[in-house]
């Protein structure tokens, strides 16, 4: 892609109202564009990350035996009424008439209709288990959206439910996806912590959350400085220097961000909206469900808070929007005929690359491609002669290379 057809410019400010390091980068580098607090929209730059990130979950979800489905975002009363939630979600759901005086919901999260539809095609044990998952978007009315796309009032979900006749058959899945999750963060370049946290309304047992350890994170979680003990702090009474339950060394407080959460539900849904099977010797039995989040922009947000400098964000390379970002800071015509035809070169292997050709000075350039954060940087100026001049932009590291030898860098 030539960057002088590339829509969307880098600014010079992010929105003022922006204080979250995610926000102000993304924005000045032109990968979203804030309509009001916590609602985004993404130009090409932001849709090819996220791309990026949700097929990367979907790959794992795959690979966990997960079917992906859509489910649609409006939602209908009757469903919510029957487990109380549109009551009790009354604060954080979005709710409205539709025509001839039809209440409506937007979908905040997906229990209720998906396990009213499971329930037209599941009579017997021989139907289970499976696992059905989405990626879309959910409406929440957040108290609190201030930190650009880590708590969005329209945000981008992947949520999976699980439907066992047991739950040895649940307990089996859960690990399975526990594994999934940590495999979906490594590839995003973020170490999560599995958390033991609140199960919520629907059981008794700990819910996991997957914290990501970061100064600026809403959460605040207690690890212990040895074993893998973690706990959020909303159900953890340790202080500081207090003794780790598991293994005895010290725990500490840090602030963090959750960007996974795995539920098992048990009955809850399948009880309330009657999702029954029956067992092998024929009698009635309700469904042990779970369900398992992520949030693919919170993971976004999250990268761009983790991985940035004083001078913009720095992909990982598996979320890196392009592979390369080639520019050119020479005004000679030569240097520019040895630029296009790198260009030329690198798309016929393949690869995806961002060409700075525009008409603007050489110090823009660079401090474009610096904000913008393509992992990887090629430079051909006035003193480019075999080599081309690279800089990784992480711990921006620059050297020269041969033309044949740049695949090794990507
Ligand atoms: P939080 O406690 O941060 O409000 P939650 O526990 O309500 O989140 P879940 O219902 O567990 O969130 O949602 C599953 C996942 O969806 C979360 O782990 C997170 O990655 C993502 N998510 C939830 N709320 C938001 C939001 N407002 N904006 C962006 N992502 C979100
Ligand atoms: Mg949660």
């Amino acid at each position: 892609m030539r960057q002088s057809k590339l829509f969307g410019k880098t600014i010079r400010e992010a929105p003022k109202d922006e204080v979250s390091a995610n926000a102000i980068f993304l924005s000045r580098a032109g990968y979203i564009d804030k309509l009001i607090a916590g609602v985004y929209n993404y130009l090409p730059l932001g849709v090819k990350v996220l791309s990026k990130i949700q097929n990367i979950v979907r790959e794992e979800m795959n690979k966990i035996d997960g079917q992906e489905i859509y489910l649609s975002a409006l939602q209908h009363k009757e469903l919510w009424e029957k487990t109380g939630r549109w009551q009790s979600m009354k604060e954080i759901m979005f709710q409205f008439e539709g025509r001839g005086n039809q209440e409506i919901g937007l979908g905040a999260t997906h229990e209720e209709p998906i396990t009213s539809m499971v329930k037209k095609r599941v009579s017997s044990y021989r139907d289970l288990p499976f696992y059905l998952y989405q990626i879309q978007d959910k409406f929440r009315n957040e108290p609190r959206a201030k930190s650009g796309l880590l708590r969005g009032r329209e945000f981008n979900m992947k949520d999976l439910y699980s439907f066992c006749e047991s739950q040895e058959d649940l307990n089996k899945f859960y690990d399975r996806a526990i594994k999934a999750y940590l495999t979906i963060f490594e590839r995003c370049g973020l170490k999560a912590i599995v958390t033991e946290a609140s199960g919520g309304d629907f059981s008794k047992e700990y819910s996991h959350e997957f914290q990501v350890l970061t100064k600026n994170g809403e959460d605040n979680i207690v690890i212990c400085t040895k074993c893998d003990f973690a706990q959020n702090s909303e159900i953890c009474k340790l202080k500081d220097g207090d003794e780790c339950p598991k293994c005895k060394a010290k725990v500490k407080h840090e602030k963090s961000i959750e960007v996974g959460n795995i539920f098992k539900l048990g009955t809850k849904f399948s009880h309330d909206l009657g999702l029954k099977f029956k067992d092998k010797s024929g009698k009635e039995q309700e469904v042990i469900m779970g369900s398992y989040g992520i949030g693919p922009s919170r993971v976004m947000g999250s990268v761009a808070e983790v991985y940035h400098d004083e001078k913009g964000l720095i992909w990982p390379k598996s979320l890196s929007p392009f592979a390369i970002h080639l520019l050119l800071l020479s005004e000679d015509d030569k240097k520019k005929q040895i630029a296009d035809k790198l260009y030329d070169d690198l798309i016929k292997q393949g690869i995806d690359i961002l060409y700075d050709d525009r008409e603007v000075s050489a110090g823009v350039k660079l401090n474009d491609a610096d904000l913008i954060g393509v992992s990887l940087q090629l430079i051909i100026g006035d003193k480019t002669k075999d080599k081309v001049e690279y800089k990784i932009r992480a711990g921006n590291k620059k050297g020269e290379v041969d033309e044949k030898d740049i695949k090794k860098l990507l």
